[in-house]
């Protein structure tokens, strides 16, 4: 039996998991599709609730792993079960015969622009959650040319929504608007703030302080209601159309920017391998776990594991611990075939 795991994925789970293994003397072998890794934290500014530079957190990870060997701009081409190992081929041509194989694909952000009605892709001031965030982080952004003095933030865009096809909650962008709704304020100290909710989840620790800090603080309004309808009047604003849940009455706001929580959904490109396998889905599109409670890392084909977002929406700490899990997971797999 060989020694090999292969790690689907470069983003924190992926680095988390092959640190863990390579600590405890596998031959990891993470398979990265992008030019850097990193994943989606690469692309973020600060994480909540404390507001800890991503950065930070991404040296850290990468440190972690030195020793392991790492592909970037690769893909897996076939992955095929043998008797007691798998056989991947890898886009750089190189084949492995691998153990086990931890998916570790992550999420996808739900492409905002299958909700017309809030209008992105289609008028410059409607932007998602990820492109703040690469404005807060890179200062740059060809939608924001001046101060906005009224800003909007959509939540549940693309999550519990039947239409989008997508009932489950995504369980971050709550928190992460809230957390955005602080920064704009602190980036344009001048603006009003609105965050358009259904209902908010600030279950982490930590998370009510903050929620409960940007009414105080910053003075960010929260409207309970959906928005309906977004639309450009002939100066370029916003106007924005929501009903306001706790009043019941209809509302009508103008906006100079407005930001689209976009939900997670699983990562096609981790699909895609999942599918090379015939591995199982849930409705929801995210990968069965071999059960929910006490076997999250195992899937329903021995020596393929799951760790983190590919599995269903989470924060980077649960991410995080999926990934030692799965690292233990993978051990225990390994000593029960000696
Ligand atoms: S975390 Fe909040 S914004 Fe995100 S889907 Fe759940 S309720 Fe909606």
């Amino acid at each position: 039996m060989n020694n090999n795991v292969i790690i689907i994925g470069g983003g924190p789970c992926g680095l988390e998991a092959s640190a863990q293994l390579h600590q405890m003397g596998y031959n990891v072998i993470l398979v990265e599709r992008e030019p850097q890794l990193g994943g989606h934290l690469a692309k973020w500014d600060r994480l909540f609730p404390e507001g800890i530079k991503a950065k930070e957190v991404l040296d850290q990870l990468i440190a972690n792993i030195n020793g392991v060997k790492y592909f970037l701009n690769t893909e897996v081409k076939s992955i095929n079960q043998l008797d007691k190992e798998y056989n991947v081929i890898l886009s750089n041509g190189i084949t492995i015969l691998a153990t086990a194989v931890l998916m570790a694909s992550g999420f996808d952000l739900f492409p905002a622009e299958k909700k017309e009605e809030y209008g992105y892709g289609i008028y410059d001031k409607v932007i998602t959650n990820a492109d703040l965030e690469n404005y807060f982080n890179t200062g740059k952004d060809r939608r924001i040319t001046a101060a906005p003095k009224r800003i909007g933030f959509v939540h549940c865009v693309g999550s519990r929504d039947e239409k989008a096809g997508n009932r489950y909650c995504s369980k971050v962008c709550c928190a992460t608007a809230v957390k955005q709704a602080c920064e704009a304020k602190e980036a344009f100290p001048d603006a009003e703030v609105f965050c358009f909710y259904m209902d908010l989840r600030m279950f982490g620790r930590g998370y009510e302080d903050l929620y409960l800090r940007a009414q105080k603080e910053y003075g960010v309004r929260f409207i309970r209601g959906r928005v309906s309808e977004v639309a450009e009047d002939i100066n370029s604003q916003l106007i924005v159309k929501a009903e306001d849940t706790l009043s019941g009455k209809p509302i009508k706001v103008t906006l100079d920017l407005l930001v689209l929580m976009a939900g997670m959904t699983n990562c096609q490109a981790g699909v895609k391998v999942a599918n090379m396998l015939s591995l199982k889905k849930d409705d929801d599109g995210f990968f069965t776990c071999k059960d929910s409670i006490l076997h999250l890392q195992q899937s329903d084909k021995k020596g393929i594991f799951y760790a983190g977002a590919c599995t269903g929406p989470k924060t980077l700490p649960d991410t995080l611990h999926e990934a030692r899990a799965a690292a233990i997971a993978i051990h225990n797999y390994f000593k029960e075939r000696k």
